[in-house]
């Protein structure tokens, strides 16, 4: 039997396909090809590991790992512009509509609105100050003294499991009561955080997550149009 829970429920958002309408690692990775900060080689496997990505066929860990690797020297401040002129020009014209109605109800309601992805910190604060969410779980990259990245990233990774991991954490310590939090998300490789919560919310589902969903009777949402249900 578990405890008695107490506290407020939040709202928690994954952000690609989700809050907006594209991956944007993925479209990252493009960006980094055209300015030829990735090797030809780098991408097409970035786009392969991206693509399984989507159908949660492989051990993600590893391959974010190896991707991570990419970026050992880089530094805090060069990553964050270069997110944020990447943000700018792909990432804020790619907002889904119907999410602002769904965010606007929430915070109606006094529900925090977390983002709870596996984007980079540079993309997740920009992405909470842009939409005005109240925090961001993701992936975190350690850093040197200079402010210069390892190439490695915190365990266990922000992605299945590893959210709820996350979540779970945050709703302690600001007192919130995880089992009715919702969660809204496009992918079946976000299973454990949707069976977590007694909201769970699926928008613009992969094929997978949809026969998912269809059978346990969640709901189903489209953000892709202005309209949209909570
Ligand atoms: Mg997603």
């Amino acid at each position: 039997m578990t405890a008695p829970s107490s506290g407020r429920p939040a709202a928690f958002f994954d952000l690609d396909r989700t809050l907006i309408g594209v991956n944007s690692a993925f479209q990252y990775a493009r960006y980094e090809r055209r300015r030829g900060r990735l090797s030809l080689l780098q991408y097409l496997r970035a786009s392969v590991w991206m693509g399984l990505y989507h159908l949660s066929l492989v051990d993600m860990e590893r391959a974010f790992a190896e991707a991570v690797r990419q970026y050992r020297g880089a530094h805090v401040d060069e990553l964050r512009q270069i997110t944020a002129d990447f943000f700018h020009e792909h990432v804020i014209p790619s907002f889904q509509p119907g999410a602002e109605t769904v965010l606007a109800h929430h915070r109606e309601q006094g529900r925090p609105l977390v983002l709870l992805t596996a984007s980079s910190p540079y993309m997740s604060e920009l992405a909470a100050e842009t939409w005005d969410l109240d925090d961001w779980l993701c992936n975190q990259f350690p850093t040197d003294e200079d402010g210069c990245l390892h190439g490695t990233f915190e365990r266990p990774m922000c992605y299945g499991a590893g959210k709820v991991h996350r979540a779970r954490r945050w709703a302690k310590k600001h007192g919130i009561d995880l089992d009715e939090s919702y969660f809204y998300t496009d992918s079946f490789s976000d299973l454990p955080m949707l069976e977590k919560v007694n909201n769970p919310r699926v928008v613009n589902p992969d094929p997978r997550l949809k026969r998912t969903a269809e059978r346990r009777g969640w709901q189903v949402e489209d953000w892709s149009g202005s309209q949209a249900s909570t």
